[in-house]
């Protein structure tokens, strides 16, 4: 694979590369590019110098570059689905549902062209008006996780472009061949040359010079809250727009009155839909104490029947790389350390032939653990999580509220006034009531405390890329006295 610089394919200038491991057999996928700053800097340069150009056309002329791309993606679906398993082990159906979102999305954006609007105000005095116009931002740096590495990436092109910015691409190195692959079919689809720009290389190496570059107006970035925490430190230097969607440690929540099973198949999904590497996993269970028993078995059991392997055939795939697996066991570890009783799960599952060496850890579930335990405060990010009993409704929602971070939550309940009583009580960026997620490209996806800063998806999401201007025109044909200035020193 190469860089992609000004319209033109390359290597990094100095040529050097990184290796990519397989998550699926711990050994090597293939080589990347790793971008030198000069390669960096040119692809700023690049974006910058296309800006003008592509900010004039209309958007209903950039939406007609989403909708090739569009068809150009979905005819070589399966390609996609199929990097999806091998470069970051997605199981096949989590491999095609992200295809779907990929193409949703891209449809989506592109179906806002001609829907942006402004405002035409009145002004202080008669005869004058104040008209609040949306532009686009400049420069966008794209920085993106490996978690759903083509969602992602067109989670952030897609409303950039259409907004009329230009940008610079600088995928996960985890997943820097998915980001890849989409980037061509945007090549593919004509967007001129210098509009988008793709990079890779190590974040702590070229994240710096990206995010604080004059030239760069705004910085999108799903990643970790550490990541976003530096992000916003460095950007002090250009005072680029932020759009940070970070970490999240959704609590979820089943009352006694709840519809058990369906809370358990959204337990089964919410905590191991891809390998419990999601940003809207859960990562608390809270269940009333009255059920509670009931609860854990239904899933427990459930849990036990998953199967862990080879994506193409298993319930679960593999953790991204290495140091993802050792947080899993480290979590487990110091949570036994500390009481907890493991129910199902703890280790890495006996796999044969070359899945042996795969980052492969069983689903678990662990109880006695208490709130302040890492496990219920910090990220896992993977298939480990903790159960507690609850008794009322505000010890409930005082649990679920205690965390760094406030992204998704999830609630089961027949009670309509408990619901409504949880949409007032939950500082959550969303809540989910009776249903699975994921979110929805016309929701807006955001995040209360560490979980970050604005959000994605809907009206709300894409005017993150638009900066609003505001024009003052007087239009009187009255003699203009400005209060101020004295009327004598023009006689
Ligand atoms: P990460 O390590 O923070 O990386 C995110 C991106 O930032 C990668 O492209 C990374 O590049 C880059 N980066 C690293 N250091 C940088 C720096 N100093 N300056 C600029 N960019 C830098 O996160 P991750 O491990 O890929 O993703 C997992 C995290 O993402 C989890 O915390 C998860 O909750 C969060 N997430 C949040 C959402 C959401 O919507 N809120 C969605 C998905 C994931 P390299 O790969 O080269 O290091």
């Amino acid at each position: 694979m190469q860089l992609l610089i000004d319209g033109q394919w390359r290597d990094s200038s100095d040529g050097a590369t990184l290796e990519k491991i397989s998550p699926v057999t711990g050994k090597k996928y293939g080589d990347f590019p790793a971008a030198s700053k000069e390669d960096l800097k040119a692809a700023i340069d690049a974006a910058y110098d296309a800006f003008p150009k592509w900010s004039s056309l209309t958007s209903k002329e950039r939406s007609k570059y989403l909708y090739r791309a569009y068809s150009l993606i979905e005819k070589d679906r399966k390609e996609l689905e199929d990097l999806l398993y091998k470069e970051n082990g997605k199981v096949k159906i989590e491999a095609r549902q992200e295809t779907d979102g990929v193409l949703d999305q891209i449809q989506y954006y592109a179906e806002f062209a001609r829907k942006i609007t402004g405002d035409i105000v009145e002004g202080d005095t008669p005869e004058n008006k104040i008209f609040q116009y949306k532009v686009p931002a400049g420069v966008v740096a794209a920085l993106t996780p490996w978690n759903f590495p083509a969602a992602m990436v067109v989670r952030k092109l897609s409303p950039a472009l259409l907004t009329g910015n230009t940008v610079v691409m600088k995928p996960s190195s985890d997943t820097p061949f998915t980001a890849y692959w989409l980037v061509k079919k945007f090549v593919e689809a004509g967007i001129p040359r210098g509009v988008l720009n793709l990079i890779t290389g190590k974040g702590s190496v070229i994240g710096d010079d990206l995010v604080s570059h004059r030239k760069v107006a705004v910085v999108t970035m799903t990643g970790s809250t550490e990541t976003g925490q530096r992000i916003m430190q460095k950007s002090s230097a250009n005072m680029a727009k932020l759009i940070l969607e970070l970490g999240g440690k959704a609590p979820f929540m089943v009352w006694k009155d709840a519809d058990l099973e369906a809370a358990a198949r959204t337990f089964i999904w919410a905590k191991y839909w891809n390998t419990g590497q999601s940003c809207i996993a859960a990562e608390r269970l809270y269940v009333h104490q009255d059920v509670y028993d009931r609860f854990m078995n239904m899933v427990v059991n459930a849990t036990k029947k998953l199967k862990v392997g080879d994506p193409m055939t298993a319930d679960m795939g593999p953790l991204i790389n290495k140091g993802a697996l050792q947080t899993a066991e480290k979590f487990v570890k110091d949570a036994t350390g500390s009481g907890a009783k493991t129910l199902t799960g703890g280790g890495k599952p006996e796999l044969k032939g070359d899945l042996s060496g795969g980052y492969f850890f069983q689903p678990t579930i662990m109880e006695n653990v208490s709130q302040d335990s890492e496990l219920f405060q910090s990220e896992v990010f993977g298939p480990v999580i903790g159960a507690m009993k609850v008794s009322s409704e505000d010890q409930m929602f005082e649990l679920a509220n205690d965390s760094r971070y406030g992204l998704a939550s999830y609630l089961f309940t027949n009670d309509n006034t408990l619901v409504m009583k949880a949409s007032e009580a939950i500082r959550f960026g969303e809540l989910y009531v009776n249903m699975p997620g994921p979110e929805s490209s016309q929701g807006y996806h955001t995040g209360f405390r560490l979980t970050g800063q604005a959000g994605e998806g809907s009206k709300y999401g894409i005017e993150e890329y638009l900066k609003l201007k505001n024009v003052y025109v007087r239009y009187s044909r009255d003699r203009l006295k400005v209060e101020s200035v004295r009327e004598d020193i023009f006689s």
